[in-house]
């Protein structure tokens, strides 16, 4: 339902005061008056508000300049409280953040099964255990942000269709936010990734960059003049799926010779299978883990299993770059720990792939893996809520 304009401008100048607080704490009240064009009074009053609602906190005070010194703000940053989930086949992966999304305490749940109730269940009781580890009240709780793989229509909450999961269609949002009572989000696990990297990664100033994750699928996150692209219908950025060879093997998303038929975890799997039944590969390799292994004691099918996959990670960069042309690319996800063994071969595809005049000016940059990383981006998801306009809010859920 619409708010009332008044109710809505208020929120609207809520959002403008947190933002200019987040953005150049800590600050005095008359300071945030000038930026905000509002009047004292009225800063008075919306700072009383968030300082009530624990979001921000009197922090210090300031240079005086003659007269008494003025009292500094700034965010607080254990004032409130948000989840992140990842959810993967095998695994509910939580971690609790404080306002900067730094890890508080972290949890991780295996799925009894692959049903959608066992999911939710187990997701349910990691939000639970994360609380009581951080000792806190049910209202400190901003909200739950939840990412995983596949096609999330993002202001609905639902998912659309993961291949991992088997899942179709799928209104998430609603059966955990009636389970854990507090607001809750859900995105695609890269984007969330990439909204990590935006606030307070290495994405921090860019306006034109792109996430790259690699790991149990090939993932793809896009920001374009400092926002987070989803495209039209939320499934931007496919990029795993996208095809590289029309003849090459299937994939799980039916299709055939998708980008990650060569450059996932499964499909390094694969690849090692075939190298043993050739005859090229010792039997023992069950893991990736293993794969890195092999490769870093000299095993020369095992590198060149990664070259295989490096190569075609490059056509596939390559390609996003000349259609991007952008500042930078972040490779990210748990397959950055093959390191060299991929990316050396990675980055001479990308050479010899990119148009000519377009590679030179992107910045490619590796991000060194932490566990953590994928259950924090999806707390996020919880701060992008919090701090984005609340018009924008309205009419995104207004269109949806
Ligand atoms: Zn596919």
């Amino acid at each position: 339902m619409r708010k009332g304009n008044k109710e809505l401008i208020r929120e609207i100048n809520r959002t403008l005061v947190l933002n200019l607080i987040k953005n150049h704490a800590p600050i005095s009240r008359i300071d945030l008056a000038g930026l905000s064009g509002l009047s004292a009074a009225s800063i008075t009053g919306i700072t009383a508000k968030l300082i009530d609602c624990g979001l921000i906190f009197e922090k210090e005070e300031g240079d005086s300049r003659g007269g008494r010194k003025p009292i500094l703000l700034a965010l607080n940053p254990h004032g409130s409280f948000m989840v992140g989930l990842k959810l993967t086949e095998q695994y509910a992966i939580g971690a609790l953040t404080d306002l900067q999304a730094t890890v508080i305490a972290n949890h991780r749940s295996r799925l009894k099964n692959r049903s959608i109730e066992a999911a939710i269940d187990t997701m349910v009781g990691v939000v639970k255990t994360l609380s009581d580890q951080g000792g806190m009240e049910s209202e400190e709780l901003l909200g739950v942000g939840l990412g995983l793989a596949g096609i999330v229509h993002g202001a609905q909450g639902i998912l659309r269709h993961s291949p991992i999961l088997g899942w179709r269609d799928v209104p998430l949002k609603n059966m955990l936010q009636d389970r854990v009572g507090a607001p809750v989000y859900v995105d695609n696990d890269v984007n969330t990734l990439t909204l990590t990297e935006l606030w307070f990664g290495a994405g921090q100033g860019v306006d034109n960059f792109l996430t790259v994750t690699i790991g149990r699928g090939v993932g793809l996150g896009i920001v374009i003049n400092g926002q987070l692209y989803q495209g039209a219908y939320g499934g931007a950025g496919e990029f795993g799926h996208t095809v590289i060879d029309p003849e090459g093997p299937p994939c799980a998303c039916g299709k055939q010779g998708c980008l990650e038929t060569y450059t996932s975890d499964p499909a390094l799997m694969l690849m090692v299978s075939d190298a043993i039944t050739r005859g090229e590969m010792e039997e023992g390799v069950e893991t990736v883990a293993d794969l890195l292994t092999r490769a870093d004691e000299g095993d020369v099918a095992a590198r060149k299993i990664y070259a295989k996959a490096g190569e075609m990670l490059g056509i596939g960069i390559a390609n996003l770059i000349t259609l991007f042309s952008p500042q930078l690319i972040i490779i990210s996800g748990e397959g950055v720990r093959a390191g060299d063994w991929i990316f050396e071969p990675m980055r001479a595809s990308i050479a010899r792939h990119v148009m000519p005049g377009l590679a030179e000016d992107t910045k490619i940059r590796i991000d060194v893996w932490d566990d953590d990383a994928w259950a924090r981006g999806a707390a996020s998801l919880v701060l992008k809520k919090l701090f984005e306009s609340p018009m924008h809010r309205e009419m995104i859920e207004f269109s949806a």
